[in-house]
């Protein structure tokens, strides 16, 4: 089973305690983006076998939204950190890079 540490309330959640929501750090298209831009952002989506970002909401917790970094081939988990981060902290980039050299997702390395 999956478990994910909330950063805002400080528990090891279970599975069954979270609801997924999809990709983490979209860049959001707004009026006046492209066609294709916008397409991009509404239907486009990474789905790696290995390293993932992601949302995830501790439902039947805090109710906050926040982030993980995980192989979704082996479930392990790299790091959890809040919504509101622009990108992961290095600190989980670093965990990653020690796991899996080479990886990249994104923009991101
Ligand atoms: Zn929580």
């Amino acid at each position: 089973m999956l478990t994910l540490h909330c950063p805002y309330c400080g528990v090891d959640a279970d599975e069954t305690d979270l609801h997924a929501g999809g990709e983490a750090h979209l860049k959001r298209e707004g009026p006046g983006a492209s066609d294709v831009d916008f397409e991009d952002y509404l239907f486009m989506r990474e789905n790696p076998k290995g390293v993932h970002f992601e949302r995830w909401r501790h439902a039947y917790g805090c109710g906050k939204w926040f982030l993980a970094a995980r192989c979704t081939n082996t479930l392990q988990v790299f790091g959890t950190y809040p919504a509101q981060m622009p990108e992961p902290p290095q600190e989980i980039k670093d965990k990653i890079s020690a796991a899996r050299p080479g990886w990249s997702w994104g923009n991101l390395t």
